[in-house]
Parts: C-alpha cells; sequence; structure tokens
C-alpha cells in the first residue's frame, strides 16, 4: 500500500530538466489513452514516445503511433497485424501483434507507463509494465480488484513508483500528508451517482445501453460509463483504495456527489478533512502522474465556486444500486471472490451493452456468480498471476451461464 506519497523515486528525469522523458500508453485508443496523449502531445520537448498499444482498432492506432512519433505500435488482435503493417509501411515504426506483443511493448524500457487497457485484459501487460522498475500511472483499476496482494507485492519487489490515475485514487495521493498512518481516521471517496441517480426502482428495469453510456459528467469508455451507472466503478474504487492506502474496509467511505468537484477527502485524527477539487477532467489527475513529483499545466477549465454556487452531498442508496453493497462483500469474504466479482461485471456489462440482458440483471448475474463461485471455484486463494487468470476464466464462463437465465 501507499502510505503517502513518495517522492524519494520520482521520474528519472523531472519535467523541468533537458532529457525528455520517455513514456509509453498501454490502452493508447481509448478514453484514457487520448488525454494522457494529448498532454504529452502539448509538451513534444519534454516527452518522447515510445510504445502505443490497443486492442483491435488498428486505424486509430496508426494514426496515434505516427502524430506521436512512437517507436513500437502493438495491437492484441493478431488479426489486425496485417492492416497495421500496411497503414504504418515506411514510416520506420515498429509493428507487433498479439497479446504476448502488447506485453512486450510495455516491456520496453521507458521511464513512465500509463496503464490504460481496460478490464482484466491489461492484467499481463500491466504485470509486464511492473518489470521495467520506473513510474507506472495506473488507471486499469481492474488490476488491482483482481491482483490486489499480488499486484502490491510485485509492485514493491520491483520499486515502482506507483500513481493512482484514477480521479478519486489520485485525489486521496494528493491529499494524503506527510503524517504517520495511525493519524488517518478513514477516507471519503466520492461518486458522481451516475445518470440514473434520481431514477426509481421500476424505471431502473427498463435502461437502454444508449441512455447509460450518457454519463452527465465525465466523458469515458463504455465499460467503467456502465460501472459508473450501476455503481459498480464506486464498488471497484473502494477494493482500489483498500490496496493503494493504509486503511481498513470499514474507513472507507462513500458519498454521492452529484456534481462532481470534490473528487475524494481525507479525514486526519484532529478532526482535518483535506480533499483535492477541480473540473471532472482526467487531465488533472493524468497531469500529475505525468509530471510527479512536480507539477505541470493542463488545459483543463477552472474551478469557480462562486458560479457553481452549491455542491450537494447524499447517502449512496444500495437498495436500487446494490453494485456497492456486492463489491464491498466481496472484499469481506477475500479469497478469490473480488476475481469472481470483476470477471462477473465484465461479462453482464458486456451482455447489457449486446442487449442480451437488462440494467438490473448486471448486478444480479453478480451476485449469483458470487454464490456459485463459494463452492464452485472459490476454494483456493490464487497467489500467481496465472492462478488469477484461471479463476477469472472460470468466473467468465460461470457469468455466462449465469447471464442466459437472466435473457431480457
Ligand atoms: P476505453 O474503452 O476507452 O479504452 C480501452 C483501451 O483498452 C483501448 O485502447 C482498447 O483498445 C484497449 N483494449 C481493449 N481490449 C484489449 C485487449 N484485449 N488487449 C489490449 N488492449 C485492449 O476505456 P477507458 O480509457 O475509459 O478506461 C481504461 C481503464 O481506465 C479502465 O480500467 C477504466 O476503469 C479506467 N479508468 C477510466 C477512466 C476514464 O475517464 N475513462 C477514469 C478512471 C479509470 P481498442 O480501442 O483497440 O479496443
Amino acid at each position: 500500500m501507499i502510505n503517502r506519497p513518495d517522492t524519494s523515486k520520482g521520474p528519472s528525469a523531472s519535467v523541468s530538466t533537458q532529457r525528455r522523458r520517455k513514456v509509453s500508453v498501454l490502452g493508447a485508443t481509448g478514453s484514457i489513452g487520448a488525454s494522457t496523449l494529448d498532454l504529452i502531445a502539448r509538451s513534444p520537448d519534454k516527452f518522447e514516445v515510445i510504445s502505443l498499444t490497443a486492442g483491435s482498432n488498428a486505424g486509430k492506432l496508426a494514426e496515434l503511433a505516427v502524430r506521436h512519433n512512437a517507436k513500437c505500435a502493438a495491437i492484441a488482435d493478431p488479426a489486425r497485424y496485417d492492416e497495421l503493417k500496411r497503414l504504418l509501411e515506411g514510416t520506420g515504426i515498429e509493428v507487433t501483434a498479439g497479446q504476448e506483443a502488447v506485453c512486450d511493448a510495455a516491456r520496453i524500457p521507458a521511464d513512465w507507463i500509463m496503464a490504460a487497457i481496460v478490464g482484466a485484459a491489461g492484467l499481463r501487460p500491466t504485470f509486464a509494465a511492473i518489470e521495467q522498475g520506473k513510474c507506472l500511472a495506473l488507471a486499469n483499476k481492474e488490476c488491482l480488484v483482481s491482483a490486489g496482494e499480488v499486484f502490491m507485492a510485485a509492485v514493491k519487489d520491483a520499486r515502482v513508483s506507483l500513481l493512482p490515475a484514477d480521479s478519486e485514487h489520485s485525489a486521496i495521493f494528493q491529499a494524503l500528508d506527510s503524517s504517520p498512518s495511525h493519524c488517518l481516521e478513514g477516507i471519503t471517496i466520492t461518486a458522481s451517482g451516475g445518470p440514473f441517480r434520481t431514477w426509481d426502482a421500476a424505471s431502473l428495469e427498463h435502461v437502454t445501453p444508449k441512455e447509460a453510456l450518457k454519463h452527465p459528467n465525465w466523458s469515458m469508455g463504455a465499460k467503467i460509463t456502465i460501472d459508473s451507472a450501476t455503481l459498480m466503478n464506486k464498488g471497484l474504487e473502494i477494493i482500489e483504495a483498500y490496496h493503494l492506502f493504509p486503511v481498513g474496509l470499514e474507513q472507507l467511505h462513500v458519498v454521492v456527489h452529484p456534481q462532481s468537484i470534490i473528487h475524494s477527502l481525507v479525514h486526519y485524527c484532529d478532526g482535518s478533512v483535506l480533499a483535492q477539487m477541480g473540473m471532472p477532467d482526467m487531465r488533472t489527475p493524468i497531469a500529475y502522474c505525468l509530471a510527479w513529483p512536480e507539477r505541470m499545466s493542463a488545459p483543463t477549465a477552472r474551478l469557480n465556486l462562486a458560479s457553481l454556487g452549491s455542491l450537494t452531498f447524499e447517502e449512496p442508496d444500495e437498495v436500487r444500486f446494490p453494485a456497492l453493497r456486492i463489491a464491498r462483500e466481496a472484499l469481506i469474504a477475500g479469497g478469490n471472490a473480488p476475481i469472481v466479482l470483476n470477471a462477473a461485471n465484465e461479462i453482464a456489462v458486456n451482455a447489457f451493452l449486446s442487449e442480451k440482458i437488462g440494467f438490473m440483471s448486471i448486478p444480479k448475474v453478480v451476485e449469483a456468480t458470487l454464490e456459485a463461485a463459494v463452492s464452485d471455484i472459490g476454494k483456493l486463494t490464487a497467489t500467481t498471476l496465472n492462478e488469477i487468470l484461471s479463476i477469472d476464466q472460470a468466473a467468465r464462463t460461470l457469468a455466462g451461464q449465469f447471464c442466459m437465465r437472466y435473457v431480457a
């Protein structure tokens, strides 16, 4: 866990020094990838792009690789190799394909790597990035949910500077001062409440993917947008915070804050509460990761409290949004339960997006998979990445079967 911002092992060449920092972006074609590359492109004198990776979008990866003058472009889907190779012909950019190629791209020496592949697909490449032993900006929260202890142990062994890119965890990281951990009373993670915060239970049954993909405050990839709508995102973030920071589960609280201005708060034993605020734009926490332990300018809208007028807060409703409770229970159950939680949620979200199951069936599939997994695949606790991936796979099969039961 991160006790407090450890700046002792900062960037090998900080943003204010001469040498350009070598940076790689895993998940370059996604929403976090776009925000990261936008910041990098604004400081060509400070950053040099090494590897960019994607899942299957060869056209976008090729365009980004050329625009950012990358050394290597790796695509996970081997069927896209020919297309990528053709698009990058004559550029001198190395082209590779396949899951292992994405891991190899993550291992190419770089000073800073953004881990922004969505879902458990990011596990192997992010572990490969850890082997670098330098700065890892972590957006891929599923890594910490599925592999918590194993991931943090690998980070510690490799002496990697782990920087949370998730806005809430970046806020906590920034609000942690140098007090010893026993002075830390708790952490409050804020949640926007998603697009259906005020909807009644009956209406939630009829939510369509199109409605769920419209987040009120943040522009993000499809999977995390659905997780925000079900509040599973907040459940995953509790597990993420549990592994990152020196607090127990009972010290982690969630409050709904629809304006998404306060990104999270840290409570100290003297009654002080430190919060980090800003407009909802991922370029702020990403800029913090890119410049750490310094800061850099980000082209985001500036906070004007008077024009906002008021900030509001409310308790999360775990009856209409059971995902938060389910995630907390999975963390308490421990063992393989968080792996199963994450895998089942990915399957259920995909099934909802392809209109096979309804919105309220997402938490039902996850809960049913967790219950079944206790007797089926939950017995032994996975202690290696391979074991985690095999539990993940078994949970996906199980969750797929439960999706069939809830076919809309
Ligand atoms: P997107 O869906 O926008 O992007 C996902 C990226 O992962 C794309 O580059 C995609 O490639 C790539 N990818 C998908 N499948 C694979 C695979 N099998 N192997 C390799 N690469 C793959 O997601 P986001 O950018 O929104 O989110 C990325 C991560 O960051 C998630 O874990 C999310 O929870 C986290 N996060 C996101 C935030 C946000 O604001 N978006 C905020 C905080 C955390 P392709 O385009 O080719 O499919």
